[in-house]
């Protein structure tokens, strides 16, 4: 029987090209760990003749006015709009998440973003700035596109990470080389020919295949001027590293261990729903996880049993289900770490379970789909009595596991919630929105909630502090990453400032 999608190739030239070498990988359906679709790894000379094809296209693409791009570009949000409950069923098929989130999340923010690029390079985003120097002199400035580009992308939202890098990177006018994970790669050829259906040029927009060699090959690769990654921060390290030596330019967007702060005075059911979200949607595979829960001890005991209350409605099940909004994790290696945590949370840390942990979630067993039991799901767990020095506080788990953390004073809270190398994500919440903004001025994260939880609308520009990454995506800043400055300074006065005047 044959898989249930086709097998994938890489993309260029403005179509899928036929197998260059015989390597291929599977990749697996997390809800029962069976395999989706064959994708052929991209070889070294294949990678070569994808960064040839963009170098190709770039000309005639940087120099197609902004308003042309722009239309081209909204054309494509258009096709993912009127695609989006497929293109949702092949992202739940490949990461797990339930249909419910990848229908209302996934493709829309993808396409929100690419709307917004579109949009804002059409009303004048990539001007310049004129300055009046003197009466007879000026400098005017231009915003350029960079060249080829590469990006390359985690498994959690695989997507919405292709359109956050390749819809500015379009817009400006640049073309880009794409890498999606082995784990999660079935959209990035549907992505590719929703560009090529909306008018994209063959070379502008490119995908390979294959393993973090294949990413490493194109972060070193001399014809790319730009490397934007997501991905954990080891992995970070490396392409920025090797992207240093050829002084390309980078966006790093990288792992976290975000605070998410609840002060005394915090609507308890708000505070408890912002909690759950910032813990165990995605099942808990979102880089700005709030996964360090503080709640202050006067709090704790009425805040667990909210919580214990409201995490009856975690409902893991049939993925497409209208009820089911928790899903597996995305691949065995991971569902293997997330309950070594767990394990260790139990084991070493000596934490509190409050509940969850490492055992196959009870409902499995008598699921009407026998293949369920063979995925890779976890139950949602909750830690709670945690403190900072445990495990399971300090790594990123990147799984649906909460560790609650009592504190007492406003100053102890921020000086812990800051006492660590990552800077992603924090959150506070309170009525007292005074203390809500001097906290959140505290804070060294690049991305804050007030009394809400993980929403990234297009206009927003996100990005990390700290070893949590350089540079941001989406909004205005979002567009900078991917041009630029040219400066020129013009005298009219016909005179040239020397220090060679004849005597
Ligand atoms: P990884 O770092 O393992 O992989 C990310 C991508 O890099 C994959 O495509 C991977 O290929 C590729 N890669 C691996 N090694 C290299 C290399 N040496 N050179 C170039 N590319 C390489 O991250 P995950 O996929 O596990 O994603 C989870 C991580 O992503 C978490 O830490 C999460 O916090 C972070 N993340 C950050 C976000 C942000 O905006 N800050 C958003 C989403 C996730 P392959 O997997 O195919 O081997």
């Amino acid at each position: 029987m044959g898989l249930p999608h086709a097998p994938r190739f890489a993309y260029y030239d403005g179509k899928s090209q036929p197998a260059s070498s015989t390597s291929s990988f599977q990749t697996i359906n997390p809800a029962t760990n069976t395999p989706l679709a064959d994708i052929h790894t991209t070889t070294h000379a294949a990678i070569d003749a994808a960064i040839a094809s963009a170098q190709k296209a770039f000309p005639s693409w940087s120099s197609t006015p902004a308003i042309e791009r722009a239309r081209i570009l909204q054309r494509a949000a258009s096709l993912l709009r009127a695609r989006n409950d497929d293109l949702a069923k092949v992202e739940t098929d490949d990461t797990g998440k339930p249909f419910t989130e990848t229908s209302t999340v996934d493709i829309v923010t993808g396409a929100d973003v690419l709307e917004y690029f579109a949009s804002l390079v059409a009303s004048g985003g990539l001007n310049g700035e004129t300055i009046q120097l003197r009466p007879d002199a000026w400098v005017y400035s231009t915003k350029n596109p960079l060249g080829v580009c590469a990006g390359i992308g985690a498994w959690n939202y695989p997507i919405q990470i292709a359109l956050w890098k390749s819809a500015p990177c379009l817009a400006a006018g640049n073309t880009m080389v794409y890498k999606p994970s082995e784990f999660t790669p079935l959209h990035a050829t549907l992505l590719a020919e929703i560009y090529t259906e909306a008018g994209v040029p063959p070379g502008v927009f490119n995908v390979v295949h294959g393993a973090g060699d294949v990413g490493a090959y194109l972060t070193t690769h001399p014809s790319i001027a730009k490397v934007s990654f997501t991905g954990q921060v080891s992995t970070g390290q490396k392409v920025a590293g090797s992207a240093a030596g050829g002084m390309k330019y980078v966006t790093m967007e990288l792992g976290g261990k975000s605070a998410c702060i609840i002060l005394p005075d915090a609507d308890i059911s708000q505070a408890v729903d912002g909690a759950m979200m910032a813990n165990f949607f995605s099942t808990g595979q979102v880089c700005t996880n709030g996964t360090r829960v503080f709640v202050p001890e006067s709090l704790k005991a009425e805040f667990e049993r909210v919580l214990l209350e409201k995490m009856q409605h975690v409902r893991a099940g049939d993925v497409m289900a209208p009820e089911t909004n928790f899903g597996p994790l995305v691949s065995k290696v991971h569902w293997e770490k997330v309950n070594s945590y767990i394990r260790h949370g139990i084991n070493v840390d000596k934490a509190k379970l409050l509940c969850g942990g490492p055992e196959t979630p009870s409902w499995l067993a008598n699921h009407s789909n026998p293949a369920y039991k063979e995925g890779f799901w976890v139950q949602p767990t909750v830690f709670t009595d945690c403190t900072d020095d445990m495990k399971i506080v300090q790594e990123e788990i990147f799984g649906p596991v909460m560790s609650i953390l009592p504190y007492k004073t406003v100053e102890e809270v921020v000086q812990r919630a800051n006492n660590t190398s990552v800077g992603l994500a924090a959150g506070v919440f309170t009525k007292d929105l005074n203390l809500a903004h001097q906290i959140i001025g505290q804070l060294e994260a690049g991305i804050t909630w007030v009394n809400t939880w993980g929403e990234s609308p297009a206009e927003m520009s996100v990005g990390g502090w700290k070893m949590s990454g350089v540079g941001v995506e989406n909004g205005k800043k979002g567009l900078e990453a991917w041009v630029r400055n040219k400066s020129t300074l013009v005298e009219m006065a016909g005179e040239v400032p020397t220090v060679f005047a004849k005597l």
